[in-house]
């Protein structure tokens, strides 16, 4: 797992700039076992910084053994909606903890809260125990004035009643995945927040996604990959003369084994960040160079 460690120094792929891969979590057991594999890729097609959420306190030493051996991956710990019913009673001292140690892996990082939210999708589990996680997480993040990455499913009303109660997050956060209505970017920017956008928006039939992100602020867009989640679409796999708006010609035949078994990794952010540029209309190395400005700026000490 150590092979190509502490090499990474943000290196220029052939493309001339760098993907900041904004949220995913390398430490899941469906992908850790490719891990050189994953971070090799990385570096040969996009390069940049990767941050790494926990979703649990069982796979917060996972996330920081990860951002130990492999440079430029910042560790986020934080409990995900879907875990709240499994923490222990000493949670809250031992995410302290890891915040606390987060300069150990990565000293150019802010220490980070994530990934946290709110998920009514899932009727299975507790709702005002959601809340109250979620809350004290949110209230943790504003006392250390460190920024959080956010899962919002169905929430939206519950994120900004919070936020309303306990005051603006002082170092921002990011709402993943972005999945709300165009209406409401310009409330979660107004409160501090990034929009950040996976492969949920190469799916050409996702208008929703597509009108939300046309109204995201170029200072505030991030993308990522979810990693090992929301794998992209690609057309390519499905007809090799298909120009399709989602098309790559610097990289056509690009795909990995993780892929063709279903799941992603951080690699495959070149595939959102082209959809972004077809949708936006701008170029490709735009998207690059701004969702890296804006995730070094959010995620960064400077
Ligand atoms: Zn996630």
């Amino acid at each position: 797992m150590n092979t190509i460690a502490n090499t990474n120094n943000l290196s220029v792929n052939n493309r001339g700039f760098n993907f900041f891969d904004a949220h995913c979590h390398l430490q899941e057991p469906e992908i850790i076992w490719d891990i050189d594999g994953i971070i090799s890729r990385w570096r040969e097609n996009s390069g940049g910084t990767i941050v790494c959420c926990g979703t649990k306190e069982s796979d917060w030493q996972a996330v920081a053994n990860i951002a130990s051996i492999y440079d430029n991956i910042i560790p986020c710990f934080g409990v995900h909606p879907w875990f709240v019913e499994d923490v222990s009673d000493k949670w809250f001292y031992s995410l302290e903890k890891y915040l606390n140690i987060t300069s150990n892996y990565y000293k150019y990082s802010k220490p980070l809260i994530g990934e946290i939210g709110i998920d009514h999708v899932l009727k299975n589990i507790d709702k005002k125990k959601q809340e109250i996680i979620f809350k004290t997480q949110l209230g943790m993040a504003k006392e250390l004035h460190i920024p959080v990455s956010i899962h919002i499913r169905k929430g939206w009303d519950i994120l900004i009643k919070i936020i309303k109660n306990i005051g603006q997050i002082s170092n921002g956060g990011v709402i993943h995945s972005y999945s709300g209505s165009a209406d409401m970017i310009p409330i979660l920017q107004k409160y501090g927040f990034y929009i950040s956008f996976s492969g949920s928006v190469t799916h050409s039939n996702n208008k929703k996604v597509q009108k939300s992100l046309k109204q995201v602020s170029p200072e505030r867009l991030l993308i990522e990959t979810d990693s090992p989640a929301i794998l992209p679409y690609y057309p390519y796999l499905e007809s090799e003369n298909q120009q399709s708006i989602y098309y790559d010609s610097s990289n056509p035949k690009w795909t990995t084994k993780l892929f063709q078994m279903g799941l992603n990794e951080p690699c495959n952010i070149f595939m959102v960040a082209t959809a972004i540029s077809k949708i936006l209309d701008i170029p490709l190395s735009e998207v690059a160079l701004r969702t890296d400005s804006n995730g070094k700026e959010l995620f960064l000490k400077r």
